[in-house]
């Protein structure tokens, strides 16, 4: 099938880019919270931008008070599954019940207020079916459009200007940004986040770029944001 027009058909469920008519864009953190988390939010703090976390119903059950310091920072939280597994391995039903309702549980438990409405599927990995059942929900599946690879070979000499470089090479108004804070599936601290975080965020400042969370690039948001000025 053509998974791109099967989306793009779906405005309100799916959400990959934000609006091009401004030059803004999101940042957005994945897989946590991590050990590389607090030090990303005093960065995020410093720098005076407000983002979007994707956080596993698992490591947000490990560390609440993360989840509620990420809130208090004015950041966004979505849901990115309860275990971060792959949604290809289940049905509609069993996935919903196992993967999403529980880690929406785990993140109202961890101080969530409201249910979560952004979901990030692990791995990018989401059937028709999936994308269909989670509107039913009332969820906005996110993907993303500039993706640095961030995840790849953190070790490697010069990694965080190869990553900061991708992004600046591939950043436009309404760009989301796929990049990660939770530990790798080796149980490895992101440390790197941090660093890439302190040298994209001016560079992109210098650009014109501002920072907005994701739904704030949602078609109701936008109007609302448009219609109040
Ligand atoms: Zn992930």
């Amino acid at each position: 099938m053509d998974y791109h027009r099967f989306l793009a058909d779906r405005p309100r469920s799916y959400l990959g880019r934000g609006s091009p008519d401004r030059r803004r864009l999101a940042l957005t953190f994945d897989d946590g919270p991590g050990r590389a988390t607090p030090a990303l939010l005093s960065a995020l703090a410093e720098l005076e931008v407000a983002a979007t976390f994707f956080c596993v119903g698992e490591a947000a059950r490990a560390q609440p008070a993360l989840i509620e310091r990420i809130l208090r920072d004015g950041h966004e939280i979505g849901n990115h599954s309860l275990s971060h597994a792959d949604a290809r391995g289940f049905g509609v039903e069993d996935w919903i019940a196992s993967e999403i309702h529980p880690a929406a549980t785990a993140l109202r438990e961890a101080g969530v207020a409201e249910a979560p409405r952004l979901f990030r599927p692990a791995y990018g990995e989401i059937a028709p079916g999936q994308v269909d059942a989670l509107a039913g929900l009332g969820y906005t599946v996110v993907g993303w459009s500039v993706d640095p690879r961030d995840w790849l070979e953190p070790q490697a000499p010069g990694y965080v200007s190869c990553v900061v470089e991708s992004v600046l090479a591939r950043i436009h108004p309404g760009a989301i940004v796929l990049l990660h804070d939770g530990d790798d599936e080796h149980g490895h601290a992101r440390h790197g986040i941090v660093e890439i975080v302190r040298r994209l965020v001016p560079a992109l400042r210098g650009q014109g770029y501002g920072f907005a969370r994701v739904g704030e690039f949602l078609p109701a948001e936008a109007a609302r944001s448009r219609t109040s000025g």
